[in-house]
């Protein structure tokens, strides 16, 4: 394992090494500013190293006259990774550094709208690890199905859509495929009325809108309560209509566009919706010059059973749904097929906690939303995945739970 941990390190310090050409190469593909592509290479890098410290070691869990009871964690063979093209390296990075400290080797198949921050980076791999243990494949959409269907490869690590993930599901079935999916999400965050809006705006926007809301943790609905309502939705639109849209590479720009066609088509119909489901306070599509532009959008007077509260929007446009206290926002915010994170927003941690512990969701935020990291584990709940990454419980997933068990 100390040969395996200090690969790691390699591969992070040669990373490092060529952050700034991989973060203006990521911003060419992947579109979003290059302040993001940027954090998105750093976390990268921090999240190889410091999943390269982590450890499963041999645990006894029973040590008596009658017997001797150990429990090995042992390496699983071939892991195929999956991967989605809204942070095409940061999702590697969290897969590969506990696949290959569990002792497994790698396919890493990115989506075929951003292969290349991902094959700059299996050079960078093929460059600092022992040849075969890391291995990218690219496609025209056509590989995911045969990754994980393939005898050969022993666990698929998964992270994109649910619709996807299911199909994943079904074809692990065939060989009894070890699998641990992240997938979609609709994220609620809830504000209670004693908040200053003016001062939880600033942070609400950042989670809608990040990365132009193409992010699976993403605040994707907004129930807000009745007294803060309107003074809320117009900090949010006044947000919006200050934020620069435009080329990531230019310094000024906030939000870049929309990843790719078939995406921005769909968030074309999210407004179009939206504009008959509720009232559109600031944003709406870039017309004025070619691109899949899409403005930040906040939406009002809109309610559950909108298509843009149901489903995942996937894209720079938020919700605002008028609640009338913490029990309404909880009913709607359950009321979803997913279950990946959630939020809620109040000057009262006693009151937030109490909500925060009904909320059905992997992960729970009390006045933030979308802060993560290496040591925290993260999965989620219902339809927004099975398993867990991240931490040591997300190293155990990479590896074959093994009983010694000695008599006396
Ligand atoms: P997607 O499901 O369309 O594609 C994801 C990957 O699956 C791509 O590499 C694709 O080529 C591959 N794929 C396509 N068909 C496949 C098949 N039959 N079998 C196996 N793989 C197949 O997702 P996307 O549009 O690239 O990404 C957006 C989605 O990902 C959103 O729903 C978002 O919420 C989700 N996501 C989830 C997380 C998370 O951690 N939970 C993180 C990022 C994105």
């Amino acid at each position: 394992m100390a040969d395996r941990r200090a690969a790691i390190l390699r591969l992070a310090d040669a990373l490092n090494q060529r952050a700034g050409e991989f973060a203006r190469l990521l911003t060419q593909e992947q579109g979003k500013p290059l302040a993001e592509s940027t954090a998105e290479i750093a976390y990268t890098e921090a999240f190889l190293r410091q999943s390269a410290a982590l450890d499963l070691p041999v645990r006894v869990v029973e040590d008596s006259d009658r017997r001797r009871v150990e429990l090995h964690r042992r390496p699983l063979g071939v892991v195929g990774a999956i991967i989605p093209w809204n942070f095409p390296l940061l999702i590697v990075g969290f897969k590969l550094p506990l696949a290959l400290l569990a002792g497994n080797t790698m396919v890493i198949k990115p989506a075929p709208t951003t292969p290349l921050t991902t094959l700059r980076f299996g050079e960078l791999c093929a460059d600092t690890l022992p040849p075969g243990v890391v291995n990218v494949v690219t496609d025209a959409n056509d590989l995911g199905a045969r990754l994980s269907t393939h005898p050969d490869v022993r666990k698929v690590t998964f992270t994109g859509s649910t619709e996807t993930g299911r199909k994943v599901m079904a074809a692990a079935a065939s060989s009894i495929k070890r699998i641990t999916l992240e997938l979609g999400g609709n994220d609620a965050a809830i504000v209670l009325d004693d908040v200053d809006p003016k001062a939880v705006a600033a942070k609400l926007f950042a989670g809608a809108f990040l990365n132009a809301g193409q992010v699976c943790l993403a605040i994707k609905r907004l129930y807000v309560q009745d007294r803060i309502y309107d003074a809320l939705t117009a900090e949010l639109a006044g947000l919006a209509e200050a934020a620069v849209v435009g080329d990531g590479l230019d310094p000024d720009v906030r939000i870049g566009p929309l990843q790719n066609r078939a995406q921005y088509e769909k968030v074309l119909g999210f407004l179009t919706d939206a504009a008959r489901d509720g009232t559109i306070i600031a944003g709406g599509a870039v017309t004025d010059r070619p691109g899949y532009f899409i403005r930040p959008t906040i939406v009002r007077d809109i309610q559950d059973g909108a298509r843009l509260v149901d489903e995942e929007q996937f894209g720079p446009i938020l919700p605002v749904i008028r609640v009338t206290d913490a029990e309404d926002a909880l009913r709607r915010a359950n009321a979803s097929p997913y279950g990946l994170g959630a939020s809620v927003w109040s000057s009262d941690p006693t009151r937030a906690a109490a909500v925060a512990q009904r909320l059905e969701a992997g992960t729970v935020w009390i006045n933030t939303h979308l802060d993560f990291g290496p040591t925290i584990p993260f999965g989620g709940a219902k339809q927004s995945g099975i398993g867990v990454e991240f931490a040591e419980e997300g190293l155990a997933e990479f590896t074959q739970l093994t009983v010694i068990n000695m008599a006396r």
